[in-house]
């Protein structure tokens, strides 16, 4: 009886595991005839000082309008497009979007040196030519390499490889700012911050969520912030959701902030219309 069980659970086992690569193969297909058309496109998270709650730059995230699903979030096919490499075309294309748009942005803004963050995947930063295309992309878009900070999550960066540390001194020496995404996501140690071409410590949301229910760990995020602070960095908080974190974070001396209680990633027209509306949670904080 339980061997016949076991034949039983292992069938459904195998038809899960078909369900799950039928629809990985159907998501691979479709986002590989998605790219380069209307469907992908790119919103822009407005990143602000904590002194002032001015806007001085956005992460760029990309989106895809699917004609079944409807807009479909980057963790949901992210990893697909890494893992079939469809990254490399996509995030060439993500880079000159977000070029292009950056410069609508100083366009309608002027006087204003907003930045733009863009995210880099491993996959990419080990292509041999890298950096010609992240050079030639930025020229063609009239966009100074100053402009753009590019970011890379923590555990890409800490690995430590040889090739990816000497890709990050090179994008540096031409001038793009690097940033360290997702702090405190992997083994992050402190120790080790010291070592590596960085110019921004983005401190991970799942750190900023934490002070809703140990009101304590404002201090592990004042030590983060202290080390980055002595190693030149600025310091990026992710993922402010209330007027509660706003106040602790505040009081951390973290330099800028993102997250939904300011903006969600809003389409270009809507950055637009958002840089030209005035706004008051700083004041009411
Ligand atoms: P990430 O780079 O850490 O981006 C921040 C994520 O947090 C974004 O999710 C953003 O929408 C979300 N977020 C911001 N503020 C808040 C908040 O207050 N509350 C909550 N709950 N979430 C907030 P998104 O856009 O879904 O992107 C997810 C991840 O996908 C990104 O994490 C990044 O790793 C990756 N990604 C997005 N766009 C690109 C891209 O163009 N290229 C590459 N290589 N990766 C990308
Ligand atoms: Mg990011
Ligand atoms: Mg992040
Ligand atoms: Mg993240």
């Amino acid at each position: 009886h339980a061997k016949s069980l076991g034949k039983a659970r292992y069938a459904i086992f195998d038809k899960d595991m078909q369900d799950q690569s039928l629809k990985r193969l159907v998501l691979e297909r479709e986002l590989r005839q998605a790219i380069g058309t209307e469907q992908i496109f790119m919103a822009y998270q407005p990143i602000v000082t904590v002194a002032e709650g001015d806007v001085v730059g956005f992460e760029a995230l990309v989106r895809w309008k699917h004609p079944e699903m409807g807009v479909v979030r980057p963790d949901h096919f992210i990893h697909v497009a890494e893992e079939t490499g469809l990254i490399v075309p996509l995030g060439r294309w993500v880079l000159e979007e977000s070029c292009r748009e950056l410069m609508l942005i100083r366009q309608a803004m002027p006087g204003f040196e907003f930045t733009m963050n863009v995210n880099l995947s491993k996959r990419q930063l080990v292509q041999p030519d890298v950096v010609d295309m992240l050079v030639e992309v930025v020229e063609n878009a009239g966009v100074d390499p100053q402009w753009i900070k590019l970011e890379i999550t923590e555990s890409v960066i800490m690995d430590g490889q040889a090739q990816v540390t000497v890709v990050l001194e090179e994008m540096r020496r031409r001038g793009f700012k690097l940033a360290m995404d997702d702090f405190g996501t992997g083994h992050s140690s402190l120790s080790c911050l010291h070592q590596f071409p960085i110019d921004v410590l983005k401190i991970d949301r799942s750190f900023v969520s934490s002070l809703d229910h140990h009101v304590e760990f404002a201090a592990v995020i004042q030590a983060i912030v202290t080390l980055a602070h002595t190693l030149g960095l600025t310091v990026v908080a992710e993922g402010i959701e209330t007027m509660e974190q706003l106040a602790v974070l505040q009081a951390l001396d973290c330099d800028s902030l993102q997250g939904y209680l300011f903006a969600k990633p809003l389409p270009l027209q809507e950055v637009l219309e958002f840089l030209s509306a005035p706004r008051s949670y700083m004041n009411s904080a």
